[in-house]
Parts: C-alpha cells; sequence; structure tokens
C-alpha cells in the first residue's frame, strides 16, 4: 500500500481506513498497556500519534523502537481522544528500518540549544525547529523561481569558476589545478599563483553578476540563483563563506524600475511565506520570536522608504547616538547604521540610493554630480542591507574611463567591456543573499541556522 506523508495524513479524517506511515520517533511514552510513538517524516511540525497495544506486539521489537529510530507502521487511522489533533493511527503492524542506539543518539526529548545543534548539522534537520526552516527554505526558493518565470524571466546559469574578480566584491578563493607538492615559482621566488587553473589565475565566483548583464543584454530579463563564495573571514551572524545568491539583471531599466522591482519582489516573497509556510511560521514565532509574523504583515503593508545616502548619513549624524563605527559621507554603512535607519528612524524598509562612487563598484552609473553612483541597498529590520544593487554603466567611453581610473585590468574584463561596445543599452540588476532573506522570514538570528551546511571560517566538515 502507498505511504501516505503525515501532513497529508493529518488533514484527512478518520476514515478507520488502513494506511502506512513511515518516520523517525520522536518521543515514546505510554502505560502498562498501551504505548504512544510520536512519528515525524519532516513534512510538518505536527507529528503522528501511534498507538500501540502492548498486548499484540513483540516486547523486545518494541525495545527497538526508541527516539531517533526509523519505522514503518501498519494500521487504521482513527479518531483521536488526544488533545489537539484529530487522528491517530492504531499500530497493526510495525517494522524497523533502521535503531538508534538511546546512548549515543545525540538528540533526546529535551531542547537543545542552537550552539549544539550547530555542531551537528547533518542530524539538525530532525529537530522540529530546523524542520520548519528547511521547509521554508525549499518554499522561499520555489517562490522565487516561481516569481521570476511568472514575469517572463529566464533562469540563466552563470560559471562557478571563473577568472573575473567581479567587483572586488569579496575576496576570492582560488581555484587551481596545480601540483601543491610542486609549486611553480615566480623569478623572486614567491609562489606563482598565475598559473593556477591550467595556466590562468582562477577562483570560485563571488557573484554572478557581469556574466548576468550579458544575459540580459541579449535574452532581455534574466535572473541567477546558485551558490556564491566570499572568503571572508568575518565571524558575523550575517556572512558566510559559501552562500547563495539571486541576481535579476534587466535590459532597459532604470534605477526607478529596479527599485520598484526590488520591493515588489520580497513582497511577493513575505506574502508567499505567510500564505504557504503557516504551520512553520507560527511554530518559529512561538519558539524563537514572538515578533515575527507580526514584523512580516508590517514589512508586507508598508512602502519602503527611498532615501539618498546623502540624506542618510545626515540623521545619522544628527541622531545623537554613539556608533562603534563612526560615520560620515563618504564611510560605507556598518549594519549597526543601517538597523538605525531602519528600526529606529523610519521605522520601515529603506532604500538608500546614490551612494559615493569610491565605497562602489566600478560598473554602477555614474550620477551628473561626479561623486556618487546609482546604486541602491535594501535596508531591512533586524538584517540591515538585504540587497546591494544598482544601474549599470551602459557607456563604453565611461566604463573604460573608471576601470583604468581605479587601474582595474582592461585586458581581464575585455569580454564585459564588449558588451558596451556593440549594442548597449541600460539596463540595471541587484543580488538578494537568499539567507539573508531567510533570516528575516525564519527570524533566526544567525545565518549559520538557515542554511543546512554552514560554511564559515569554523566549519567545512559536514
Ligand atoms: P555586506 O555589506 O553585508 O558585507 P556586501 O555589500 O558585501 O554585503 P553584495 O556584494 O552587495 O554584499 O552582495 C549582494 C547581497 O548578498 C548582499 O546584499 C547580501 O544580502 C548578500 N551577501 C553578501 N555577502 C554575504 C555573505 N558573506 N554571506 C551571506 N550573504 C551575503
Ligand atoms: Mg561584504
Ligand atoms: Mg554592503
Ligand atoms: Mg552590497
Amino acid at each position: 500500500m502507498k505511504s501516505l506523508r503525515i501532513a497529508e495524513l493529518l488533514q484527512s479524517p478518520a476514515t478507520d481506513a488502513e494506511v502506512v506511515v513511515k518516520g523517525w520517533v520522536r518521543t515514546k511514552r505510554g502505560n502498562k498497556n498501551v504505548a504512544f510513538i510520536a512519528l515525524n517524516d519532516g513534512s510538518c511540525v505536527a507529528n503522528m500519534q501511534v498507538v500501540v497495544d502492548l498486548a499484540k506486539f513483540d516486547e523486545e521489537l518494541l525495545r527497538k523502537v526508541t527516539t531517533g529510530a526509523c519505522l514503518r507502521v501498519d494500521g487504521r487511522l482513527v479518531a483521536s481522544c488526544g488533545a489537539g489533533q484529530g487522528v491517530e493511527v492504531q499500530a497493526e503492524k510495525i517494522e524497523i528500518y533502521g535503531t538508534a542506539d538511546p546512548e549515543t543518539y545525540p538528540l533526546q526529548k529535551k531542547g537543545h540549544s542552537l550552539e549544539f545543534l550547530r555542531d551537528i548539522a547533518y542530524l539538525r534537520p530532525r529537530t522540529n525547529t530546523f524542520g520548519a526552516i528547511f521547509r521554508i527554505r525549499h518554499a522561499m526558493a520555489y517562490a522565487i523561481h516561481k516569481y521570476f518565470n511568472d514575469k517572463g524571466f529566464y533562469y540563466l546559469h552563470t560559471p562557478l569558476i571563473t577568472a573575473s574578480d567581479c567587483e572586488g566584491a569579496g575576496a576570492m578563493f582560488q581555484v587551481t589545478t596545480l601540483d601543491l607538492n610542486n609549486l611553480p615559482k615566480t623569478e623572486e621566488g614567491a609562489v606563482d599563483y598565475s598559473q593556477d587553473f591550467f595556466g590562468r589565475p582562477c577562483s570560485l565566483t563571488v557573484s554572478g553578476q557581469l556574466e548576468g548583464e550579458l544575459g540580459a543584454l541579449s535574452l532581455g530579463q534574466i535572473y541567477t540563483f546558485g551558490p556564491t563564495f566570499r572568503a571572508e573571514n568575518s565571524n558575523t551572524p550575517r556572512h558566510l563563506s559559501e552562500f547563495w545568491m539571486i541576481e535579476p539583471e534587466m535590459a532597459f531599466y532604470e534605477l526607478e524600475d529596479n527599485m520598484e522591482l526590488a520591493e515588489d519582489f520580497l513582497k511577493y516573497l513575505i506574502r508567499y511565506a505567510l500564505e504557504n509556510c503557516r504551520e512553520d511560521l507560527e511554530f518559529m514565532n512561538k519558539m524563537w520570536d514572538n515578533g515575527l509574523i507580526e514584523r512580516l504583515n508590517f514589512v508586507l503593508n508598508h512602502e519602503f522608504k527611498r532615501l539618498d545616502y546623502t540624506e542618510g548619513v545626515e540623521i545619522l549624524k544628527a541622531s545623537g547616538r554613539k556608533f562603534e563605527f563612526p560615520c560620515d559621507w563618504g564611510c560605507d554603512l556598518q549594519s549597526e547604521h543601517e538597523r538605525y535607519l531602519v528600526e529606529e528612524h523610519f521605522k520601515r524598509p529603506v532604500i538608500l540610493i546614490n551612494y559615493p562612487k569610491q565605497i562602489k563598484a566600478f560598473y554602477m552609473k555614474q550620477n551628473e554630480d561626479g561623486k556618487t553612483v546609482r546604486a541602491m541597498d535594501v535596508l531591512f529590520p533586524k538584517i540591515g542591507e538585504i540587497i546591494g544593487g544598482s544601474e549599470r554603466e551602459a557607456d563604453y567611453e565611461k566604463l573604460s574611463a573608471r576601470v583604468h581610473e581605479l587601474g582595474m585590468n582592461e585586458k581581464e574584463l575585455w569580454w564585459y567591456l564588449d558588451t558596451r561596445r556593440w549594442g548597449s543599452a541600460p539596463h540595471s540588476g541587484f543580488g538578494l543573499g537568499f539567507e539573508r532573506l531567510l533570516l528575516f522570514v525564519t527570524g533566526m538570528g544567525n545565518i549559520r541556522d538557515v542554511i543546512p551546511f554552514p560554511r564559515t571560517p569554523k566549519n567545512a566538515e559536514f
């Protein structure tokens, strides 16, 4: 007989029908005559209660039914007398797929700290919290594809191995095919990394944007959604060494259109979560962050404040607040500054635009003032920067002048500059950090807790 997922069975009426459920034991309790097994199969927070009439089962088999064991239960779906759930399964046959020694199984009935669970990341999804987080992660990934597909964007796959350092967005991981025991040396005797990738330097991508722009300038509107790598040794709760980024890139979009898309996109994703992940969000709200659902609704129902960087800095300076990093015109905002603007001053998300050109990447379109660029960062409560984007410089002369001014290697960027020589067009795009989005949607405080296998300077094992 086909087994149904527990989420589905819990929705169905008690029909006394024969059912099969498969899952992992969360708890087992009972008395001399009957045992109650809470079975979870990963499909929802709720467990299926399996009722076992002890007289009908082999004692030896039941001894092996411990927390963590994996079972198949054949039985009948009946109305439950227990509070809080409509149905339960009266067991007729139990098969144990895998036992779990209670002496060594790390997940016991008591709650575990997030730090403890981080050390056993491979088992975390067996807990209610991480079950909920990874189901929300899945739903958000699906919603992202749905949003862009419905809007006529194409999903473009950009390379992970690349010779371009994009924008100096972050330190890069070198990729090497060299024999580490026999590294080539420069004339000065240092290791010659310029030979890294079959004779040329190469690294893991920090952003798919430059390649994405080429996509936009031919397919019109595209998005990327893939892993990115930054060798930043910053042990903050908002940075990972490997994270996922969504990067839409649109021909014929100016900064205004870019801002509109970013706001619409974020609101779509939040609405999607509220409508489709209700049980998991309510669980997260109850367990970890009792302002979560209210905050999601708040952001959904308020227009994002659009503001010039220059005005933002004025507000920060006039605030009288003692920031850890003092801020003046020209400084790159830290999350404490971003959060002040959002949480305390405007009390809603902010889109900060027109940043000084010296703190932004070379490809951003310059404003007439010669000092600022058409950049936009979307700043969220609890997170700070969730999106970074801009209108791109479409003019060949201006772009190549900027490349020279910054002392960048024009030869390495020939393919990128070529797009401005042949049929260039105004275009814009942005990058949304997938895990930053998930921090916001789940209410979690540490980015290591919204990705199944966090890669940080301290963890690359599993
Ligand atoms: P930050 O200022 O927070 O370091 P950034 O300006 O370096 O971010 P961008 O290069 O603009 O980041 O990348 C686009 C988006 O990717 C960011 O807005 C953020 O959501 C996300 N992001 C950037 N770096 C990381 C990271 N190390 N881990 C997780 N997400 C990141
Ligand atoms: Mg950064
Ligand atoms: Mg930034
Ligand atoms: Mg940025």
